[in-house]
């Protein structure tokens, strides 16, 4: 999927449109996991095409005093990463000699972008607007991120360059990515893998530009490892920059069936492994979490228990995830890490016959129904699991709408009771019958 990326100084309204252009989609994810999170990547789509959307802004810590070099480096990476570019400003403030300065890195690459001036949200600030011509365009557009106007020309040129989806690769192969941030072990890993790994049938060029495949069978099982650390770009960019890393997973997870995330125990599962995790779980993707260098912690009796919790903790409400305790340098549960991944991807491509469903969940829905709403009944007479890549149901009601989250929770964690779908989110549907 194309990679769309807004750049720009801070409080132009990056995020405003960047939450404007993901609304319609990312609403219906919220409402499911009841939940909702700071977030600076996400989907949307126009007129039939579907991109990938970086709020670069969002990466950025302290956005307010920003030093230019950040914003030069934001540039850069979009300028590396992304398909097209956004460049945004603020018909409030004029050109700016920030503004100019990210104009002339953008002049300079051969990437297409196009230059919004927002807050133009009266026809009145369309003249005030005509002073951006100065940054070298020959082109620009005039939007309002708050009430929408402007955007669907934009939208209408923006998609035009991006390129056409590449044909549906032959290989059909499960992908397992191995993702996390810089330094979390990634590398070591697949070399501590591969290294020894007598049944490598090929290296080939990864599908994507951002990582390298790897065949290899284990466990009589045969798969493709995506390593997302092995090829490092060109750019002068530091590295341990989270945005980076999050655009080096975001190609790898959306095309693969397993995400091995790998954090450094040591350092914890803090906000920028959070990102990755929830990234993974919004694309409905297996996921297991490598607690890596497990070495170096001082451990007791109650520290794998203690640690899980902690993680558990940041991955509310999808605590149904298998966390390997791993160490890459003493070799201790590599193997254990890739069993694991396999059966996440069993769960994940499981499908529950129809009768053993209903067979199950109905008593159970009977035994426990679903509150009463506005004084009616709600009756769940039916369900089915969907023909999705992922594991989806729909559950058929006289009142689907009076069904809440609370109590599609309880179903999902009844199903998980049940068929066993560790490490995989499950989308639940409620339909009139
Ligand atoms: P960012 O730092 O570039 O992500 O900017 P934000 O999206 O956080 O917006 C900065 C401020 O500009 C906020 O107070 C927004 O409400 C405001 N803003 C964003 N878009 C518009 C717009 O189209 N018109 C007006 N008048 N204000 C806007
Ligand atoms: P990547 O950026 O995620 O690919 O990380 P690397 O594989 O390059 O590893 C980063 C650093 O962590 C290297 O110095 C590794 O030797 C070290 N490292 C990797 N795994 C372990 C481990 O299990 N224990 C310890 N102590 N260090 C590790």
């Amino acid at each position: 999927m194309s990679i769309v990326a807004i750049v720009g100084r801070p409080n132009v309204g990056k995020s405003t449109l960047f939450n404007r252009l993901i609304q319609r989609r990312e609403a219906i994810t919220d409402a499911v996991s009841g939940v909702t999170r700071d977030r600076h990547y996400g989907k949307s789509d126009w007129n039939g095409k579907e991109f990938s959307l970086i709020d670069t802004g969002g990466y950025v810590v302290g956005s307010d005093d920003i030093f230019e070099a950040e914003i030069d480096k934001q540039v850069e990476l979009a300028i590396d990463e992304a398909d097209a570019i956004v460049f945004m400003v603020d018909v409030e403030n004029g050109v700016t000699g920030m503004d100019q300065e990210v104009a002339e890195l953008l002049r300079k690459s051969r990437k297409p972008y196009f230059l919004a001036v927002n807050k133009v949200d009266s026809s009145s600030r369309e003249n005030d607007a005509v002073e951006f011509y100065s940054l070298g365009v020959e082109k620009y557009y005039t939007i309002s991120s708050i009430n929408g106007s402007g955007t669907g020309d934009l939208l209408d040129d923006l998609v035009k360059v991006l390129p056409d989806e590449p044909e549906q690769e032959e290989d059909t192969l499960p992908r397992f990515a191995v993702v996390g941030r810089p330094n979390a072990g990634k590398s070591s890993f697949i070399n501590a893998l591969i290294g020894e790994e007598r049944y490598i049938v090929t290296d080939i060029a990864g599908t994507t530009r951002d990582s390298i495949d790897t065949k290899y069978n284990r466990f009589g099982f045969e798969f493709n490892l995506v390593d997302t650390a092995g090829i490092r770009k060109k750019s002068k960019v530091k590295e341990d920059l989270e945005f980076y890393s999050v655009m080096r997973s975001v190609r790898a997870i959306e095309h693969c069936d397993v995400v091995i995330l790998v954090f450094d125990a040591s350092r914890g599962f803090d906000g920028q492994v959070q990102n990755i995790f929830w990234l993974a779980q919004r694309n409905n993707k297996g996921i297991v979490i490598l607690a890596n260098k497990w070495d170096l912690i001082e451990k007791d009796n109650h520290s794998v228990k203690e640690f899980e919790k902690y993680i558990k903790k940041q991955c509310e409400p999808f605590v149904d995830v298998p966390i390997v305790f791993m160490s890459v340098h003493t070799k201790q549960r590599i193997y254990k890490a890739i069993e694991t991944a396999v059966e996440v991807y069993k769960n994940r491509s499981k499908k529950v016959k129809t009768s053993a469903l209903n067979d199950t969940m109905l008593p159970i829905i009977q035994a426990t129904p679903p509150p009463q709403y506005k004084g009616k009944y709600v009756k769940i007479k039916f369900c089915t699991q969907l023909p999705t890549p992922y594991p989806s149901f729909a559950f058929f009601a006289n009142l689907p709408q009076y069904v809440k989250d609370p109590y599609k929770r309880f179903i999902e964690n009844k199903l998980r009771k049940e068929f066993d779908f560790t490490g995989v989110p499950i989308t639940i549907y409620m339909r009139k019958k």
